[in-house]
């Protein structure tokens, strides 16, 4: 429990950090890119420069709107909501994406309707993450399960893959800003994704291994 706490207070300095850091970045990247814009070379061979500074932009800018999500407390509004319904919604979102990875969405709920009080906009966050970690895990498709069950008054959320799994060095460090191991990747997801978790005084576990696969566990308080 007491590794726990440590964990949450780091995060929330982190969170105020992202804030600062992200609200003084993007308006002058959003000028800079729309000037870039108004200057694209039409014949000249600059292009290929062009590109890469426009593609490097909008890199940062993902990387700023990721970092802004861990900081709005004000627009978070908790009530009442159907768990199963939510991930139901989640997994229909993705599923088209999934599709294009060969990746097969399976889903397996105890019961219709679980209950818990969160703020939907971001638990669905959580699961695409969740979800889009899956995916990324197999690239040569495979399938993902959801499954939802209640166990000693927490409900259990589980999202588990056939992937790559990951590695202890890997594994140990899951949570950390900027942990990533993917070209594209900005190691900001599960960053996100603990700290809604703990806003809703739930917990998440893993289970990896390697070229077997992976298995996140969120848990949540029954309302
Ligand atoms: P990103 O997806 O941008 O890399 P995340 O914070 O979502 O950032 O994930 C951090 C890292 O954790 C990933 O780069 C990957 O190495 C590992 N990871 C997360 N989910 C899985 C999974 N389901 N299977 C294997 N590795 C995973």
């Amino acid at each position: 429990a007491e590794q726990l706490l440590i964990r949450s207070e780091k995060l929330s300095v982190a969170g105020q950090l992202a804030a600062g850091i992200a609200h003084e970045i993007r308006n002058p990247l959003t000028a800079i890119k729309g000037f870039l814009q108004l200057m694209q070379p039409e014949k000249m061979n600059v292009d290929q420069y062009f590109n890469i500074i426009f593609s490097e932009l909008n890199r940062i800018e993902l990387i700023l709107s990721e970092l802004l999500m861990l900081a709005k407390p004000q627009e978070i509004s908790y009530r009442t909501s159907n768990i199963v319904a939510l991930v139901k919604d989640v997994a229909t979102l993705i599923e088209t994406e999934a599709n294009l990875s060969n990746v097969m969405i399976e889903q397996n709920y105890e019961e219709s309707a679980l209950l818990v009080n969160c703020d939907e906009n971001q638990l669905k966050q959580v699961f695409i993450n969740l979800l889009k970690n899956a995916i990324d895990a197999m690239p040569k498709g495979g399938t993902v399960t959801l499954s939802a069950r209640v166990v000693q008054q927490m409900i259990e959320i589980t999202v588990q893959d056939e992937g790559e799994g990951m590695e202890a060095e890997v594994l140990n460090r899951i949570g950390e800003p900027f942990l990533t191991t993917k070209e594209k990747g900005t190691g900001l997801g599960l960053m996100i994704t603990y700290k809604i978790i703990d806003n809703h005084r739930g917990s998440v576990k893993i289970e990896s291994e390697v070229g077997k696969g992976t298995k996140f566990i969120v848990s949540l308080p029954v309302e």
